[in-house]
């Protein structure tokens, strides 16, 4: 169905299908006619690619996506949506609407039935209450995928594509630098949604990296230690680490001089080696 972004027809559909928004599910669909193209055009949404979908609401992005790439398959946690989207998608073959939670969606077996021979790439405009959670889920499980194209609220975009080392960095920060390199694309203001959130929007992309950095052993450890050091932000590593981890404080003091760095380090000033560094040690000194 063309015109999908326009807001006389999005009421329309809901109305005909008595749809009412979801708060709890994040529910907040995109009305402005130029976002969608956009993410779809960046997105990796092109000949020889397969498109995973992540929530699709009554099928703005989907449609886009599908005009583009070899076909789609979008997960959708509704069941409201479905009939809906039997109507707005009806004139895309390429198209597999799975109604699921994509946190508890095989995306591997996906790709492996549904893509043989393509690329393959995720895009989506998230729902915002399981966004780390989801990009934490598909990049942890070395998903054959070129890349996430995902709009994400805009602190959470600051976040990701953080650079290690900076007030902005956190634990999904390590992550993503880990197994990819994010980029900022565009802004999307909260005028464009229906209904609007209260923050505005930000579309990001994350290229999968060939290889992840080398001398991490225990990659679960690694980003237990991750997310250690940045449980009490406002803390030093030190304390924040001995807390999370429920170590001794000399054990981790030990872990954090042998890394090369002083006492009174915060979470925030390390880089990727650091992370690693203290990683390591840390092990050493456990198994010790
Ligand atoms: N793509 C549409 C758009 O841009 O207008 C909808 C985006 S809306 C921000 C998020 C969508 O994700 C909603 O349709 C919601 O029902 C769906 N959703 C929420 N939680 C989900 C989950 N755990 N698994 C799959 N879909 C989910």
């Amino acid at each position: 169905m063309e015109n999908l972004s326009n807001i006389g027809t999005i009421k329309d559909i809901l109305l005909r299908h008595g749809f009412s928004f979801s708060k709890a599910l994040g529910q907040n669909f995109l009305v402005n006619p130029s976002v969608c193209p956009k993410i779809a055009e960046m997105g990796n949404a092109r000949e020889g690619f397969g498109i995973i979908e992540i929530g699709t609401g009554i099928g703005v992005l989907t449609h886009e996506l599908a005009k583009r790439a070899e076909k789609v398959v979008a997960v959708e946690i509704d069941s409201r949506l479905i009939p809906i989207l039997e109507e707005t998608l009806a004139e895309h073959k390429n198209v597999k609407v799975i109604n699921a939670d994509i946190m508890k969606t095989d995306l591997l077996k996906i790709i492996e039935e549904e893509f043989e021979g393509l690329e393959v790439a995720v895009c989506a405009n998230l729902p915002y209450y399981i966004t780390s959670p989801i990009i934490m889920l598909l990049l942890e499980k070395r998903l054959p995928i070129k890349s996430i194209t995902v709009m994400v609220q805009k602190e959470a975009a600051d976040r990701f594509c953080a650079e290690l080392g900076t007030r902005e960095a956190g634990a999904v920060t390590v992550a993503v630098r880990y197994f990819s390199t994010p980029k900022m694309l565009f802004k999307v203001s909260r005028g464009s949604f229906m209904p609007p959130p209260n923050v505005d929007s930000c579309v990001i992309r994350l290229d999968i990296n060939e290889t992840t950095p080398v001398g991490v052993e225990d990659e679960e450890f690694f980003f237990k230690v991750a997310r250690g050091a940045f449980a009490q932000r406002r803390k030093t590593l030190l304390n924040s680490l001995s807390a999370f981890l429920g170590i001794s404080k000399d054990i981790v003091l030990d872990a954090v001089k042998k890394s090369g760095l002083s006492e009174t380090v915060r979470p925030e000033e390390l880089k990727m080696e650091d992370f690693i560094n203290v990683s390591k040690n840390l092990k050493i000194f456990l198994q010790g």
